[in-house]
Order: C-alpha cells, then structure tokens, then sequence
C-alpha cells in the first residue's frame, strides 16, 4: 500500500520546486483552467522500500492576496483530511511570517503528524538565522534546499520514519478493489449508493485500519469487494472549482489503489477533455476499465440512440476501445445490477494467465499471417513470447532487434491476443526484449 504525504504552505515557498525535485518527470495532468498553474501535483515514489503518494496541494493558487489565506485553509483542510504525514514548508529566506503562524495552528490542532521543512536553505550555513521557525512548535523540523536538492533525501528519510510504525493496509489478495470516477454531478454517489442498495449486497461495518472510514466494504454472493474513497464522494463542497479540483485530486489517489476503475458519465452531456484526461490516467495506470453511462432515464430514446453512444464513447475514448459500457440509471435502477457481474468479468480478463505453449502457438499463427516488418532488409523475428504478469496481463516477446519491434506491430499482436482470449475491459501490456 501507499502513504500519503501532502504538501502545503504559502504560495512561493518552493512546494512545486519539491514536488517535481521528488517526483521528478511524471506527470499527472489534471487540470487546465486558468489559475491552474502546475501540471502535475500528484505522483508516487518508493523510498528505503516504502511507497509515497506525493501531493502538491497548491495546484490552485488564488488570483487575488486577500484570498489566500481561505485558499490555504482549503488547502490545508484537504490535507488533514486526505494525508497520512503532512509537509509543512516554510521559506527560509523570507522568515517566518504570520500565515505561516496561521496554517501552523491549524496543524497542530489537527493531530496528524506534521513535518516543518524549512526551504530554501542554500547554504547551510544560514541554519541558525532559521530558529525562528522553532516558535511554530513542531518538534520535527529540517532545512532544505529543493531547487539545490539539498537534504532532500533526509527529508524522505524522515516521511519513512514516521510511516514505518503505521499499520500497513492488510493486502487480502480477494478483495477486488473498485474506483468510482468521473466528474462531480455525473452520479458517482448515487451510483455507489444505488448498488450498495441492491439486496444481494452486504455491506460490512467492521472497523479495522484507518482507511475503512474512506472505503466502503461489501460482499456479494462471496465475493469480497471495496469501493475506494466513498467518504470523498460523499463529501461535497460549494466551490466550483474547488469540488473539480480536489475530486480530481481524490480520483487519481483512487484510481492508484484500485485494480477496476468504474468511468461514469452522464448521458445528458457531452464527453469533454476532463473525461477523457481521467480515463487516460486509468489507461495508463493500467487499470481494468468499464464505462458507465448514468442517467439513462432522463435520455429519449429510440433503437438506435444506445450505439450512437456507444460509437461516440469508442471514437473520444479511442485509446481504450477493450472497455465495455454499461448503460445505467442510478436512479431508477435500470441495470444498476449488471455493474457487479461487469466487475467480476473484467476483474478475471484483468487476472488472466495463459500458457506458454498456447502463447506460442498464437505468436506463430499470426506471423504466418502478417509478415513481421523489415528495416532496411533486416527482418523482425520473434524467438518466443512469455506471460511476464497479471494486472494487467504483460507479454514480453523475445525478439532479433528492438529496433525492428515497430509500434504498429506489437499493437497488431495485442489484437491477436484480444481476439484469442477475450481480454475485455483490461489494458494489455507488450513489451519486446532482445535475445542475443
Ligand atoms: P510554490 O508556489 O510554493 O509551489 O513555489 P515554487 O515551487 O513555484 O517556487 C517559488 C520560487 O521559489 C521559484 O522561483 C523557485 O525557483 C524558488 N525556489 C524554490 N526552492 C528554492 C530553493 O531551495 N532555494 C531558492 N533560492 N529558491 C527556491
Ligand atoms: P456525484 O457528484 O458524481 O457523486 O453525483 P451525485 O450522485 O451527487 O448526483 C448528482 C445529481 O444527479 C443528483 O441530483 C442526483 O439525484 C442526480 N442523479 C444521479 N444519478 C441519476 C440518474 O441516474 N438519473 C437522474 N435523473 N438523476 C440522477
């Protein structure tokens, strides 16, 4: 499992500066309005073996001053609610100032463990004009240049420390776990609540780790599954931009820990770029997918306005054509039932092994059909191809030269392989490998 760190201060302290220093170039878009000024602000690492989820909450930074410190607040309110330790960051240069005295009092009243990073320490010999910063009445403080990468590494050190005595999440392999995303108001809630309604549908209420008060936990005909991060879904705020933001913020943390990502959209409105960005994080996360088209009851319909959908859905989501789509309404009831039997589907296509030999087999059919290219007269050869994983299903083809392993050719094998075994709602990985 993954420990969440948020990091939150006033806007210039260096909170982007660290994020990108410790995530480095991986990148989750997840906004693009104006005032939105960072790209990514979300992203994992692990460090002395454990993961981090690193959140860089200052992806919306007010346009005015005189809100800054309600944006922080936000912030900071996002933070206590979300993470497991909380960075504080400071800027060394400017001192300390009276919005950092702020956020510090609601920190601390918070309980949650916090550590006080003094940035832009560029030369350590400035520490003792940095004691200041002991006023703010955290015992655990370190100095830190992000921008020189000073210390950083100490710095993760000590998040380590600090989650090493947390009880880990128990990692019960059965248990399939599902991420309900989407934009506010598509119906996520009332979807969740809609299913969790259904008579065959335990909903267990035992307490156990920290995390159960987010998760919802439920068992249906023996089948153990959780929906991710219930509470945030539930959890609605007035400000427009805030509740996009943040939901946002919620769905990537989600979609990181599911193994099935439930995609949910309105039928009354368009697809837009938001949709597809979250759908894009799944893919490439690679998750197992399906698409539910909610408030199927508000459509007028004839025969053919479900393929209409359906034609539109694989043409804006065309990087994910194996997804099915489940048309649905969570309020009326209609076919809410088929989304648990869908789950349980792509959860086996998302699990699926094959045997080597039947692997094999494959590979020589269908180059026997389609030559393997050639570059220059040099031909691509395929030795052999192997299983490598689950989760999603990952081939490793063993191949003469990578060079000659073009993309339209491993996308012509994962065809081959989709047609064979199904496959359906999961991403499948190929990857080429040399062998001398
Ligand atoms: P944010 O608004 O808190 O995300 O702050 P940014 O990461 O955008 O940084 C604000 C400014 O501080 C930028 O000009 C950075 O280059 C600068 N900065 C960040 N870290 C350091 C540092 O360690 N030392 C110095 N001297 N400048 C830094
Ligand atoms: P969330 O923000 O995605 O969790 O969306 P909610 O579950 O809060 O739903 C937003 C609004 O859409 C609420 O007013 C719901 O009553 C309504 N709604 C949700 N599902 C349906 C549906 O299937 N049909 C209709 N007509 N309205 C729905």
């Amino acid at each position: 499992m993954s420990f969440t760190v948020a990091i939150v201060g006033r806007p210039n302290v260096g909170k982007s500066t660290l994020f990108n220093r410790i995530i480095g170039k991986r990148v989750s878009i997840v906004d693009d309005k104006p005032g939105v000024t960072r790209d990514r602000i979300y992203g994992q690492i692990e460090w002395n073996g454990k993961k981090l989820t690193v959140v860089d909450t200052g992806g919306v930074e007010p346009a005015s001053r005189d809100i800054i410190l309600n944006q922080m607040k936000r912030q900071v309110d996002f933070a206590i609610d979300t993470a497991d330790v909380i960075v504080f960051l400071v800027d060394g240069k400017e001192g300390l100032t009276s919005a950092d005295e702020d956020v510090a009092s609601i920190l601390r009243k918070s309980g949650k463990p916090v550590l006080l990073v003094v940035n832009k320490v560029d030369n350590f010999r400035n520490v003792p004009e940095n004691y200041e910063f002991y006023r703010l009445g955290f015992d655990d403080i370190i100095f830190i240049s992000a921008s020189h990468g000073l210390a950083v590494g100490d710095l993760l050190d000590r998040l380590t420390d600090y989650i090493k005595d947390m009880p880990e999440e128990p990692e019960d392999e059965d248990i399939i776990k599902v991420a309900v995303v989407g934009k506010p108001n598509v119906g996520k809630s009332s979807l969740v609540n809609a299913i969790l309604g259904e008579e065959r549908v335990i909903v267990s209420d035992i307490p156990g780790t920290t995390r159960d008060a987010i998760d919802t936990f439920f068992e249906v005909d023996g089948k153990k599954m959780v929906f991710i991060d219930t509470a945030g879904m539930r959890r609605k705020s007035k400000v427009k931009e805030d509740v996009e933001f943040y939901s946002n913020v919620r769905a990537l943390g989600a979609i990181e820990r599911s193994d099935v990502v439930l995609m949910v959209l309105d039928a009354t409105q368009d697809i837009s770029e938001q949709d597809k960005r979250i759908a894009g994080i799944a893919h490439e996360a690679g998750k197992a997918i399906i698409v539910v088209v909610n408030k199927w009851d508000l459509i007028e319909k004839d025969e053919h306005t479900m393929n209409q959908f359906r034609e539109k859905i694989k043409t804006e989501f065309a990087f994910m054509q194996y997804a099915p789509t489940l048309f649905i309404s969570a309020k009326t009831g209609q076919r809410v039932h088929r989304i648990i039997e869908l789950i349980n589907f792509v959860m086996d296509q998302y699990t699926f092994r094959v045997k080597t030999p039947l692997l094999n087999d494959l590979v020589r059919e269908a180059t026997a059909i389609v030559e393997p290219p050639s570059i220059k007269g040099k031909k691509l050869k395929i030795y052999y191809a192997v299983q490598t994983g689950i989760k999603p299903p990952t081939f490793v083809f063993f191949i003469n030269d990578l060079k000659l392993f073009h993309f339209s050719y491993a996308r012509f094998l994962e065809n081959k392989l989709r047609e064979t075994f199904g496959l359906e709602g999961t991403p499948v990985v190929i990857k080429g490998k040399e062998k001398g």
